[in-house]
């Protein structure tokens, strides 16, 4: 385990089994709703035997808290969590996400948009997304720049894949997402681009996220058929929300935890993902903890406490 910055690879290493991944924007420190997630897609790494890592979703400076990714390390650290390889920074990533840029442009699959959200906001209709984009950009050959959007060209058929818990999801790009960011305004890669580069060239062979980001993924399985990714198993777990029913997020203010009680939180955290902690669990070191929660977990615990994201509530 280490906390060094990895250096940069484009290429993807040979697939021996199980990779999860736990993939923190630092926008703040670590809060109950990163904890259970990360807790989720730990112990389904090693309950299948796998490895696990840490990637820094760092391409988002106006929302990033300085320091918050070193916080969120130490707090993971603190809390017992071991990662297999050194974490990496999507900042140090950009010439990756670029040469997937050059060849979706290339290969016409992606297209300069220089629409300002104005134009945007006056002609798109709202979708599960965001507003739908239009598609005013699409048919314009804009020069390729560095300077302007890229959007991924979408198509007219559902996109399909198989949750491990919420089960089937799909949905229909062209009408209900437009053709999406690839690359935004400012010159930064966007999400849903920089998760699917990442995801491939780590070799992550299962993603565990919140449920959130559950109708992202169609976003994310189109850039993998247009790139020739593999395609990752998606499990898309029930979110810790505040008594308002809004997602915990660190920008919204969720209160860190306190590394102090880690062994109180990690059992909060278990009794939040449906398992059955003894009372006296907390007390116990945090090597115990793991150990058995290694032992009672299966992904079927999750099944108690699902739900599923309501439009509207979706990144
Ligand atoms: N970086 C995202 C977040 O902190 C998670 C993205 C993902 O797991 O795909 O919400």
């Amino acid at each position: 385990m280490s906390n060094q910055k990895a250096p940069n690879s484009s290429e993807a290493p040979e697939n021996k089994g199980y990779r999860g991944r736990f993939a923190p924007s630092p926008t703040g420190p670590l809060h109950f709703g990163s904890l259970v997630t990360a807790i989720a897609s730990y112990l389904e790494a090693r309950c299948n035997h796998g490895e696990w890592l840490v990637r820094i979703e760092d391409l988002d400076p106006p929302r990033e808290v300085a320091g918050a990714d070193t916080s969120i390390l130490r707090a993971l650290e603190a809390h017992g969590f071991e990662w297999d390889e050194a974490p990496l920074w999507q900042s140090s990533r950009l010439d990756l996400y670029a040469s997937a840029l050059n060849k979706l442009h290339r290969h016409d699959l992606a297209y300069i948009c220089h629409c300002t959200r104005k134009q945007i906001r006056a002609l798109a209709k709202p979708g599960p997304l965001g507003l739908i984009y239009p598609g005013n950009c699409s048919k314009k050959k804009h020069l390729f720049d560095t300077r302007h959007a890229i959007r991924l060209r979408t198509h007219e058929h559902a996109i399909s894949f198989n949750d491990k818990l919420q089960g089937r999801t799909e949905l229909n790009l062209y009408n209900d997402v437009g053709d999406f960011l690839l690359r935004r305004g400012d010159g930064l890669a966007a999400y849903h681009l920089a998760v699917t580069v990442d995801d491939a060239l780590q070799n992550i062979t299962d993603v565990v996220r919140g449920s959130d980001l559950l109708l992202s993924t169609p976003c994310h399985i189109h850039v993998q058929q247009c790139l020739g990714y593999v395609q990752p198993g998606y499990t898309h777990i029930p979110i810790a929300t505040d008594k308002g029913g809004k997602k915990l997020s660190k920008r919204g203010g969720a209160d860190e935890l306190n590394s102090g009680l880690a062994g109180a939180n990690l059992v909060r955290g278990m009794r939040f993902l449906g398992l059955r902690p003894p009372v006296d669990l907390e007390n116990a070191g945090i090597a115990e903890i793991w150990l058995w929660a290694r032992d009672s977990w299966t992904i079927e615990t999750l099944r108690g406490v699902m739900e599923r994201p309501e439009i509207g509530h979706l990144k």
